[in-house]
């Protein structure tokens, strides 16, 4: 049913016996999200990871659904802990060209032409956008 996984990280395949119905529970590769595919939740969403795995599959074996099979589709996602606003990037200027004055970075810099996240001089206000 899925053509598309690369957001999968974990499948659990269950079946029950006595109509044949069959549910696929997918946890995606960020750990969080959750999706169930066919059952009485066909479409459900949930973004509580494990923790709302368990309550389905435990949900569904009260039902009379076993499980069939689980298996790892994708690798866990790598967690971005530097996701903040108020990083500081690495590779900035350490003083202004200019005036030698301490430079600092300023995430959300507006001038005239651009906004984005920028070097500035704390002296002569020469500035710098950071190029990703
Ligand atoms: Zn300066």
């Amino acid at each position: 049913m899925t053509t598309h996984d690369d957001h999968v990280m974990h499948t659990w395949n269950l079946t029950r016996d006595t109509d044949s119905d069959e549910i696929s529970i997918d946890l995606w590769t960020d750990g969080e999200n959750v999706r169930v595919d066919g059952g009485p939740d066909d479409g459900h969403d949930d973004d509580r990871g494990r923790r709302a795995v368990d309550q389905l599959l435990s949900k569904y074996a009260a039902a009379g659904y076993r499980l069939v099979r689980d298996y790892a589709v994708n690798s866990p996602a790598v967690q971005d802990d530097t996701d903040g606003e108020d990083e500081t990037p690495d590779g900035g200027p350490e003083k202004c060209h200019e005036c030698l004055a301490s430079v600092e970075y300023e995430p959300n810099h507006s001038s005239d032409y651009r906004e984005g996240p920028a070097w500035l001089c704390t002296g002569c206000r020469w500035g710098q956008y950071v190029t990703a």
